[in-house]
């Protein structure tokens, strides 16, 4: 689960991180209002759950509160990478002697929470990653021990030379992994972490993506999301209680297991196609699953085929089998279906298909290359 940068930076101030104040703000009315009370140069800052937003106009320096509504009557309502913002940030400005980048990620490699951090932060840090990778510094943290002392100095050192900013720097990190696993994040990222004219070290910006399996346990972070700022397909999954990830493809999948689902995909790309999503419908499927899943899919303008890919255990082919029925007894499906289903009660299912004029298949990799066929078809060669 993603959240905004002002709820980012509630969590990091929470665990002590020195973070400058702010307001978000709906209208310009209000965003002048709480610059107003800041007195003196704020940022106006894009709240949409994308990065980059700098480099897309969406954060502006305003001299004062008069500008900071023109700022945010701009910014309000652009689109960032796609998303629409409903909210900006106002913040005070800060002077900025130093730009560093701090960031927390969960590393399959070493299967632990890895630190990177770099001098070179700022707007630019996937091109310093790319053109100058020895500028980053990256550190494993044992989780049995959390980040140690020497750690967050070794750390603290590698960006600053100053030991008064070494000792706040230090500071910085170790509350920097505590948000990172009360919170159960499985990213957590200061973008710049500044220093300023005085000497002071400060986080200015920061993202935060929560692991959506931890989310049981912190009832106070789901109480974070923002439904507006998520793809409307991704909340309709989610209420329905299905897994489900929206993809850039046009091949529609719909699978009982996660791994079933990876090995869909894995076999769309190996035959030459592109997976619109990712669902799994989970394990006991009743119909109405299925029904669910095919108006979240139906209603991806890019989904030109749905391939169904069943292996019948817990899951029963014949609910999977009723449930496509329904479906296209209720909603308006528009493309082809292909359909794969082996295993529970798949004679009654492929009974039940033929009597409403559908035809299924066995074998894994026959229903995927037919949809991947059929996905090349709709694209008229091109
Ligand atoms: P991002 O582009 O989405 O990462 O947004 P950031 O909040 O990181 O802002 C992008 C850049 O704007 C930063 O790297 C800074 O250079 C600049 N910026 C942001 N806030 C301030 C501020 O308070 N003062 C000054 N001078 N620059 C700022
Ligand atoms: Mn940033």
């Amino acid at each position: 689960m993603n959240i905004h940068e002002y709820q980012a930076k509630e969590l990091l101030r929470a665990h002590g991180v020195p973070v400058p104040p702010g307001e978000v703000a709906t209208t310009p009315e209000e965003a002048e209002r709480i610059a107003s009370t800041f007195g003196g140069p704020v940022v106006v800052k894009a709240q949409v759950h994308a990065g980059g937003r700098g480099k897309a106009g969406g954060v502006k320096l305003a001299k004062d509160a008069a500008e900071a509504r023109e700022h945010a009557t701009r910014i309000l309502g652009m689109q960032i990478k796609g998303l629409v913002v409903e909210k900006v940030l106002v913040t005070p400005a800060e002077d900025i002697a130093s730009e560093a980048y701090v960031g927390i990620v969960v590393d399959r490699a070493t299967r632990s929470p890895v630190f990177m951090v770099s001098r070179e932060g700022g707007i630019d840090i996937e091109e310093v990653a790319a053109t100058n990778p020895g500028a980053i510094h990256r550190l494993p943290v044992d989780t049995r021990y959390g980040l140690l002392p020497f750690q967050a100095h070794w750390l603290a050192t590698r960006l600053y030379d100053d030991p008064a900013q070494q000792r706040a720097c230090a500071r910085i990190m170790r509350q920097l992994y505590n948000t990172f696993i009360d919170s159960g994040a499985s990213l957590a990222e200061i973008n710049p972490l500044i220093t300023t004219p005085a000497g002071e070290v400060k986080a200015i910006d920061a993202k935060i993506n929560i692991d959506d399996n931890e989310l049981f346990r912190h009832p106070e972070i789901e109480a974070l999301r923002d439904t507006s700022a998520e793809p409307p397909s991704e909340t309709a999954a989610r209420e329905a209680g299905l897994t489900f990830i929206q993809l850039d493809g046009n091949i529609g999948a719909v699978v009982n297991g996660a791994g079933l689902a990876m090995a869909t995909m894995d076999l769309i790309k190996f035959y030459g196609g592109e997976p619109a999503n990712f669902l799994d419908i989970g394990g006991s499927s009743n119909p109405e699953k299925v029904v669910n899943a095919l108006r979240i899919i139906t209603s991806d303008p890019h989904v030109r085929v749905i391939c169904f890919n069943i292996f019948g255990g817990i899951t029963r082919c014949d609910d999977v089998a009723n449930g496509i029925v329904e479906a296209t007894r209720r909603i308006q499906i528009g493309v082809p279906l292909v359909i794969r289903l082996t295993g529970t009660n798949e004679e009654k299912a492929v009974q039940i298909l033929a009597e409403a004029g559908f035809s299924a298949t066995t074998s894994m990799d026959e229903v995927v290359q037919k949809a991947v066929e059929l996905a090349g078809a709709a694209k008229g060669n091109v």
